[in-house]
């Protein structure tokens, strides 16, 4: 039976060796939660870091681990300190963090920790494969792995493998400073379905590829070698129920049941007479999430609105987080001072304007907080997503409360409700402040139930099945397509019927079919393979071989001039028969030339990389070495501002692969390729091609045509093949 493998740096559990036997817990974490469904209720397993290293088990210990965990189906990849050094603190934390959330400054590029990273992704993909059958889905977490997807699928071309990341996926500008830069991203393009929380995410990961690996792209599909990587956003959400059924125990609970924190919250209240109100923050202790930023505001707010002194207070709950890395202490002692001197400042003998909490606490006293807070202040400078403000407006059963939340969280994007701040203006989180702990009731209610509203339907079990069910589709979708591959029997059948017909005609177009694209046209000449393949089928049995391109009449005639092919230029316009001179096939002008010439110039100036070919009927311009999202922006702009003239002079547009032609309308592949088709009854129609000028001959010829597209995009040619070798491949077999 095929099973879901779940991969994620550490497993969901939490280990310890209590007099040489091993005890579980299991963890709370999102993303243990989120999982949970697609972990329990599936025939699935979950690989990962145990939390021990191989330095603190001995066998006889690695056995009982592996068998506490084999209860809960989790697999334990075996690390050692020195690979959670160079691995986790070093590479992943102390490079891809900081990096991948815009602290520039922080990170760190190290050989010797990212020779780590690879070698203990290898040693996850080892695991993997141990486990792995046929048939299994895989689903890989967070930048720990950025190399996994790539290593799993060299060993299990066809396995489906989804990879979701957790943190935010930063601009181009940022990424590309990192060396190992392709590396990374050929390492999650082995991935079938990408995941990320926000389509900023998304947007910044397509342009990345494209910059850097030159793949292509189809709205959200990235053509990788032989296959399509769908990329896609899925906000993460929360366990909903779990919080607001929490927070509604927590309000029935009588004084005597309730926490020791909890009570000491309402003899504060009770002294203060109400009149204080709390804002609360919760965070790991990490430079991303704005804490100093905060502390600061809020000193700004005590100075700018001296009435709230007495009547407010920060409860700041830090979670200390990895505290070995040198940023996480300076970070530390930074924010010990801030509260220090900010409570120094402003203590009143009756009132502290901070609750400074430095520790992590358990789920029954975040209840307490998030219950009784008038307000949440989370302002993180980067954050992927930022749980912590869903889980405050799922406890608030009463609806009561507000959020002002930084508008640098993937979760602001999902919750506008909410106030949106940007963390870096303290001018404006004083006055927020000031405008959420005056918010009338009625309008916090008509917020918080928009946001509940949202927060229960697309919550973490939605967000998990989504994503599976977006894997699913993503595979099936390749394998749906109508479109046959060429393989061994398919050749076999075509080689069969080439061989019994009486009259065969064979449709070649030339750049990315029989040579490769160069970076300028000129430099993609034919090699001597090509000539041998084309004299091989010339020679063979009433065969007409015809190349069929949209290059111009004097470049394939100084290179094909000399051979027998029969040669058709410029998308149709010119025929050269065997041993005959080149004739029109089209009647055809370019007194419009002047026309248009010059607006294609005016492009060309402002466009650094495009260059105008100018054939003899037509003229192109191409984008190909100019940057991929500027190309595609001025190619619009170019079409819409030469609609007018193309209509006045009964002219078109032809798309091609990086190219924007412009030529006398009803000239195409298509039409010349039918016209050939007239002078004999031919039994044997073939025809091969890679771009969109070829699909018009596709089009155009008779159904029993056998019609093949070269590379994997949107055609009609009911056969592909994956690349240039294979085209080689299927043309020797006719012989
Ligand atoms: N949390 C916790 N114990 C604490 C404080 C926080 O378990 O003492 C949880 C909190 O409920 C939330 C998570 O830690 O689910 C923090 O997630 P978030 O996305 O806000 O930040 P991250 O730590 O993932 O950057």
């Amino acid at each position: 039976m095929s099973k879901t493998i779940i991969i994620s740096n550490r497993l969901p559990l939490q280990l310890q060796i209590l007099d040489n036997t091993i005890e579980t817990t299991p963890s709370v974490g999102g993303l243990a939660t989120g999982m949970k469904s697609v972990h329990s209720e599936k025939e699935s397993v979950w690989i990962g870091w145990s939390g021990l290293t191989e330095e603190q088990l001995d066998p006889e210990l690695t056995n009982k681990v592996n068998d506490a965990l084999k209860k809960h189906q989790c697999i334990s990849v075996p690390l050692t300190e020195n690979d959670i050094d160079g691995f986790y603190y070093g590479f992943s934390n102390n490079t891809l963090w900081p990096l991948f959330h815009y602290f520039m400054e922080y990170a760190k590029f190290e050989k010797n920790t990212w020779e780590t990273y690879k070698l203990v992704n290898q040693k996850f993909a080892e695991v993997v494969l141990e486990n792995l059958t046929d048939g299994d889905t895989v689903w890989i977490h967070d930048y720990q792995l950025l190399l996994l997807p790539q290593l799993i699928r060299q060993q299990r071309p066809n396995v489906s493998i989804g990879f979701f990341l957790h943190i935010p996926f930063p601009s181009y500008e940022v990424f590309r400073t990192l060396p190992c830069r392709e590396e990374l991203l050929k390492g999650m393009l082995g991935a079938n379905l990408l995941g990320f929380h926000t389509y900023d995410y998304e947007r910044h990961f397509l342009s990345s590829v494209e910059r850097i690996l030159g793949y292509e792209i189809n709205f959200n599909n990235i053509t990788v070698e032989n296959r399509i990587a769908k990329i896609d956003s899925f906000p993460m959400g929360i366990d909903f129920k779990k919080f607001h059924d929490a927070a509604i125990l927590h309000n029935q609970k009588s004084i005597k049941e309730r926490t020791e924190i909890q009570q000491g919250i309402d003899k504060h209240l009770k002294e203060e007479q109400n009149q204080s109100k709390l804002i609360l923050s919760i965070d790991r202790l990490d430079y991303t999430k704005g804490i100093a930023n905060r502390l600061r505001a809020f000193e700004y707010f005590l100075e700018k609105y001296p009435e709230f002194r007495g009547k407010t207070r920060l409860v700041m709950l830090a979670v200390p987080s990895r505290s070995n890395v040198p940023q996480y202490q300076l970070l530390k002692n930074e924010i010990d001072q801030l509260v220090g001197q900010i409570n120094g400042k402003f203590a009143e003998v009756n009132w502290t304007p901070i609750w400074y909490f430095y520790r992590s606490m358990p789920f029954e006293n975040l209840i307490d907080l998030y219950t009784s807070s008038e307000v949440a202040l989370l302002t993180p400078i980067r954050d992927g997503m930022n749980l912590v403000a869903k889980e405050y407006i799922a406890s608030k059963v009463n609806k009561k409360g507000v959020l002002i939340l930084s508008e640098m969280t993937g979760a602001a994007n999902e919750m506008s409700e909410a106030l949106i701040i940007n963390p870096n203006n303290f001018e404006e989180i004083a006055d927020t402040i000031k405008i959420a702990l005056e918010m009338p009731e009625e309008e916090q209610i008509k917020r918080n139930s928009a946001l509940q509203k949202r927060l229960k339907r697309y919550n973490v079990e939605k967000w998990a099945n989504d994503f599976m069910d977006s894997l699913g589709t993503t595979i099936n979708d390749s394998e749906q397509s109508t479109q046959k591959k060429i393989n061994d029997s398919v050749k076999t059948e075509m080689a069969t019927k080439f061989l019994q017909a009486k009259n065969k005609i064979m449709f070649l177009d030339y750049d990315g079919t029989m040579v490769p694209f160069a970076k300028l046209p000129e430099n993609a000449k034919p090699t001597q393979r090509v000539f041998d393949l084309l004299d091989m089928l010339h020679a063979q049995e009433n065969t007409k071989v015809i190349l069929i391109t949209g290059r111009d009449r004097d470049t394939i005639q100084e290179w094909f001039g000399h051979k027998e092919y029969t040669l058709i230029t410029e998308h149709g316009a010119w025929l050269k028969e065997t041993n005959k001179d080149w004739e029109l096939m089209e009647r055809l002008d370019n007194q419009w030339f002047e026309s248009i010439a010059p607006v294609l110039e005016s492009f060309t100036d402002r466009t650094p990389g495009s260059l105008v070919e100018e054939k003899r009927y037509s003229l192109a311009w191409h984008f190909r070495n100019v940057d991929p999202e500027l190309g595609k922006k001025r190619a619009n702009t170019l079409k819409s501002t030469i609609q007018h003239l193309i209509a006045n002079h009964n002219l078109e547009i032809l798309e091609g692969d990086k190219v924007i032609e412009i030529k006398v309308s009803g000239v195409s592949k298509g039409k010349s390729a039918s016209k050939m088709l007239t002078e004999k009854d031919y039994d044997f129609i073939f025809a091969i091609g890679d771009d969109w000028t070829d699909e018009h001959m596709f089009k155009e010829l008779p159904n029993e045509a056998f019609k093949v597209k070269v590379g994997i995009k949107k055609t009609v040619a009911p056969y592909y093949v994956e690349d240039i070798d294979q085209v080689y491949d299927l043309l020797t077999a006719f012989k």
